[in-house]
């Protein structure tokens, strides 16, 4: 009997060390998608680690951030008309962009997500740093349902774009590195400056950083709650602006972040939408 347990405790090594070396092969070859550039750092320790706990929803204890480097795009001048500093309005072809900005957030990105996979759509989450550092859970969320995402600075600071150039960086770096100490292969192709307050030199600095400035060509306003206007009105007109101004191509703007009637209202757009555009995530 010993002589067979010991067996059956050979096959069970071996067989740990496979899976340990077929583990490790992967991280490596991610590794190598992952980080293109030339001088870029070690591998965030979830990658090498892929049965390591899931990080706990409001820490940041044992959290590595992300050291991968992306490679700078091209800036080029967009066709037609562009938003502040040159960003861009449109996706560049005939899909429709519909992306959230803010969050993620506790209450309303949950209902989002499941609506958008229900309707089998996918977005784009502009998401706050700070945001993301709180929920990390959602940030896996997001990536596990292949939505894409985008940079929308660290806190939310309306002003990013006018401060040194070193300090839009460190703003934008900390951001996406945020979402990749959840999502280590993360790509995070856009920007969005917080309230469209795109500059030159944030415009640079992201593509710097690998990422495309987007402003919006549809804004319902869903941020705007008007006094004495009710939240039955405030859908309505989310709903009616959307539907009025939603062209191929363009990309509209919403809110996930505190905004449930917002939510509500995509419950009305989102099968309309789908109807009559090509949905797309931008990526
Ligand atoms: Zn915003």
């Amino acid at each position: 009997m010993s002589g067979l347990s010991h067996t059956r405790r050979a096959v069970a090594v071996s067989a740990l060390l496979l899976l340990m070396t077929s583990l490790v092969g992967q991280a490596t070859a991610a590794t190598i998608t992952a980080q293109p550039a030339p001088g870029a750092g070690v591998t965030a320790p979830h990658s090498l680690m892929p049965s390591a706990p899931a990080p706990s929803p409001s820490g940041r204890e044992g959290r590595t951030e992300s050291t991968r480097v992306d490679k700078p795009i091209k800036l080029v001048k967009p066709k037609g008309r562009t938003g502040p500093a040159g960003s861009v309005l449109l996706t560049g072809n005939k899909g429709v962009a519909l992306t959230f900005d803010d969050g993620p957030d506790p209450t309303n990105t949950p209902k989002l997500l499941k609506m958008l996979a229900k309707e089998q759509v996918k977005a784009t989450f502009c998401l706050v740093g700070t945001q993301a550092r709180r929920h990390p859970d959602l940030v896996e969320a997001i990536a596990k349902d292949g939505h894409s995402f985008c940079n929308h600075s660290w806190n939310h600071d309306l002003k990013l774009g006018k401060r040194p150039k070193s300090a839009i960086r460190a703003d934008l770096a900390r951001t996406n590195a945020a979402i990749r100490a959840v999502v280590p292969d993360a790509k995070i192709r856009y920007m969005r400056a917080p309230g469209g307050n795109f500059t030159p030199s944030l415009v640079k600095v992201s593509a710097e950083l690998g990422m495309h400035s987007i402003y919006w060509k549809v804004d319902p306003r869903d941020w705007e709650h008007k006094t004495g206007e009710s939240s039955a009105d405030h859908r309505k007109r989310i709903v009616r602006i959307v539907k009025k101004h939603t062209r191929p191509g363009a990309i509209i703007l919403s809110h996930d972040y505190n905004q449930p009637d917002t939510i509500a209202a995509y419950r009305t757009l989102l099968p309309w939408l789908r109807h009559r555009f090509d949905l797309v995530a931008l990526t």
